[in-house]
């Protein structure tokens, strides 16, 4: 074998001596913004595999590596008896056919060396057929039996060792790198292409890290990084390099999230309410419970952000059942009591009434103005109501976002519930404007990890209320067979004899809102004729005229309703006490979130409350495991972190619409204690003054990002 003609430098990153210099800017065009050349068949190949200049070459990390090291003779292999063995030889003549089991086709071919032969078998790899030619150089790994017509090897991975632009790949170290390839660009392509990018410029790579934290952290250079993370010469190497990468993702991430908050800060102009005031102390003693310690902290916290011109940005994290709103609405007193304006945000009209009922039992009593405002108030009632807020009065606003169609002049405090389903440019429109700018309350309708909270709002500050009110017994769940389903109908039957209620949600269909609405109906009109003919049947969904729905919930809420049939409408927020059954069709369709969020709706009074779920016809394995994983954890932050690792953070900033790549080499479910650092070390460096190309890289990297997710 040729030495590979790239010789990754040692990893002399520990010592800050051997830093070279900074750059004088970031990125630098010249160096790794330039494009990838080639032949257009290949570029567009390239390009759809998300790799347009040389940069994005060198930071698509291979995800694994085949090992040359285990590599044997053939003839060794076979005679060695051991059942795992790595082989590399020619690739003979190649033959593909059905099986007796329908769609699953096998692929054979012989693969010999100097000492030997096997025949190889794939299962179920078409298109495997299309890039593999006979005279081919390969190296297989994989399970070999011996057999009467020979030695036969079940593939389990396997590299082809040379492209038509390959050079020969054998690392130093003996390691194959393994990328991300298309039927378009294979992965020999791409090694070559790499190679190509590591000769240019792998010694020139800058390092947007300041050197302090670089040693602290005993972090490679970002060029011995890149290269090593390519072509490691040892076994762990590519590890160290992709940790050291990982950590400069998190760190510029964080550094551009509190750069931005800072620039949001700077704009000050929030007025300083003060220590809470009698009205507060009024409110306090009217509640009708005692608060929970995590919902006393929560409140110190706010109250010390409410007493500063800076504007509080505060995400507000609890359980389902936690106890989120009356922190809430202790903080809208907080802005009347001084004569300001509040305002609380619903995404929904179904969780913003509720929001309204609240506000007339616990504020109203005190003499609090609370004006409602959403789509379904009639227009005249609408704009009176408008145009006292528009006046400056001191009222208490409660809405969906048809609140943002009016100005509030002294808008002091602002809630927003539920805020991931907001565009965040909604939420900037009402704080906008001639008044003071507000101080925000986010809450979120399920808990997230904490290490998603940094990610995705890590400009705001963050409380999490880790407890729940005295009192609570967790809600029974378990999923319940077809063969039982009319036991679960008889069952439900006896808790409304015994004063209970139960909802049961039907299947999501994620087409159309229309053709869910009407199975719920049918549903509905299903139960009322059949199992659940006893009882009191309503149905509950989002195609309904806000009218007709208000007058379902409510009367449910009344308890008028034993049972009411549903769509996710009744997913965020609904809290009527007395409901004590959750039933969950097609459960295995929703997101482990959702599924907690619904569950979420029983389990809040004192009673024994139940959560019962069908699964579909045929769930997937992942289906499966979230009921699991639902049936054996009741917390939310533990199936939070569950969720998480069974998802990926793909998603996590929530720009699945944007197309803006998140994370390359960062994981939050594994970087956890990386990602705490960068944090750290990002607000030392806010703090002290981050020199110009740190600050230049983070923007670079995720300022376009966060500008477009919070469009402030
Ligand atoms: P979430 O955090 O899910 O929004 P809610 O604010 O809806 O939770 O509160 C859930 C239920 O618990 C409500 O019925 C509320 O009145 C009640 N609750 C809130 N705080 C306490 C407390 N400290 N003690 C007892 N019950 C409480
Ligand atoms: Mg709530």
């Amino acid at each position: 074998m040729r030495e590979n003609p790239v010789v990754p430098a040692p990893f002399p990153g520990v010592d800050a001596l051997a830093a070279p210099p900074r750059p004088r800017s970031w990125p630098d065009p010249a160096l790794l913004g330039a494009p990838i050349g080639g032949p257009k068949r290949r570029l567009e190949g390239l390009h759809a595999l998300g790799l347009h200049t040389r940069s994005d070459l060198l930071e698509a990390l291979p995800f694994r590596f085949e090992d040359l090291r285990q590599v044997r003779p053939i003839a060794e292999a076979i005679l060695g008896g051991d059942a795992d063995v790595t082989v590399i030889g020619r690739v003979g003549a190649i033959r593909e056919r059905p099986t007796r089991r329908r769609g699953l086709r096998i692929l054979q071919t012989t693969l010999s060396d100097d000492t030997g032969s096997v025949t190889l078998t794939w299962f179920n790899q078409r298109h495997l057929a299309r890039t593999l030619e006979p005279g081919a150089r390969l190296v297989a790994r994989g399970t070999l039996k011996l057999g009467a017509r020979g030695a036969d090897l079940a593939v389990r991975s396997h590299e082809l060792l040379d492209g038509p632009d390959d050079a020969e790949p054998a690392a130093a170290g003996g390691l194959v790198p393994v990328y991300h390839a298309s039927a378009r660009v294979s992965t020999a392509v791409l090694r070559g292409l790499v190679d190509d990018a590591l000769r240019d410029v792998g010694d020139r790579i800058p390092d947007p890290v300041p050197v302090d934290l670089r040693v602290r952290h005993r972090l490679p250079l970002r060029r011995d990084a890149i290269t090593a993370g390519h072509r490691p010469r040892r076994q762990g190497e590519q590890r160290t390099a992709r940790r050291r990468l990982a950590y400069e993702e998190l760190l510029l991430l964080q550094l551009a999230l509190l750069l931005h908050r800072d620039r949001v800060d700077a704009r000050g102009g929030a007025v300083p309410l003060g220590p809470p005031g009698a009205l507060s102390e009024r409110f306090r003693a009217g509640l009708p419970f005692a608060l929970t310690g995590a919902q006393e902290r929560a409140l110190e916290a706010i109250d010390r952000d409410l007493d500063s011109d800076r504007p509080m940005q505060r995400l507000l994290e609890g359980d389902v059942g936690s106890g989120k709103t009356v922190v809430a609405f202790a903080a809208l007193v907080r802005a009347v009591e001084q004569g300001g304006q509040a305002a609380l945000m619903a995404p929904t009209e179904v969780l913003a009434l509720q929001h309204l009922r609240g506000a007339e039992r616990l504020l109203e009593p005190l003499g609090i103005e609370v004006a409602y405002l959403s789509g379904d108030v009639p227009e005249r009632e609408r704009r009176v109501r408008r145009a006292r807020i528009e006046a400056g009065e001191p009222v208490v606003a409660i809405g969906t976002h048809a609140l943002l169609h009016t100005a509030f002049p002294r808008l002091e405090v602002l809630v927003v519930d539920e805020q991931h389903r907001f565009g965040v440019a909604q939420r900037a429109q009402l704080s906008g404007g001639e008044g003071p700018v507000p101080h925000v309350l986010h809450m979120t309708a399920t808990p997230i990890p904490r290490s998603l909270a940094l990610t995705a709002f890590g400009d705001l500050d963050l409380t999490v209320i880790d407890e729940l009110p005295p009192g609570r017994q967790p809600v029974k769940t378990s999923v319940v067979p077809e063969a039982k389903r009319a036991d679960g109908y008889a069952w439900i039957v006896e808790q409304v004899r015994a004063g209970r209620q139960a909802y049961v949600v039907c299947p999501l269909v994620e087409e159309s809102a229309e053709v869910e609405a009407r199975a719920a109906e049918e549903e509905a009109a299903r139960l009322a004729a059949g199992p659940l003919a006893q009882v009191r049947v309503a149905c509950a969904h989002g195609q309904q005229p806000a009218a007709e729905r208000q007058r379902v919930m409510a009367a449910f809420a009344a308890g008028d309703l034993d049972v009411l049939v549903a769509t996710t409408v009744i997913e965020v927020g609904v809290d009527v006490s007395n409901a004590s059954v959750m039933v969950i069709e097609d459960a295995d369709r929703f997101g482990l979130a959702q599924l907690h969020q619904l569950r979420g709706r029983v389990g809040r009074g004192a009673e024994q409350s139940y959560c019962l779920l069908y699964a579909s016809a045929e769930p997937t394995p992942e289906g499966e495991q979230r009921l699991d994983a639902l049936v054996r954890h009741r917390s939310g932050f533990e199936l939070a972190e569950i969720d998480l690792a069974m998802r990926g953070e793909g998603r996590l900033l929530g720009l699945a619409q944007s197309g803006a790549s998140d994370l390359r080499h960062a994981r939050l479910d594994t970087d956890r204690r990386l990602l705490e650092r960068a944090r750290e070390d990002a607000a030392r460096l806010v703090r002290e003054g981050p020199d110009d190309v740190v600050r230049a890289a983070a923007e670079e990297r995720f300022g376009a990002l966060i500008q477009a997710l919070r469009r402030a």
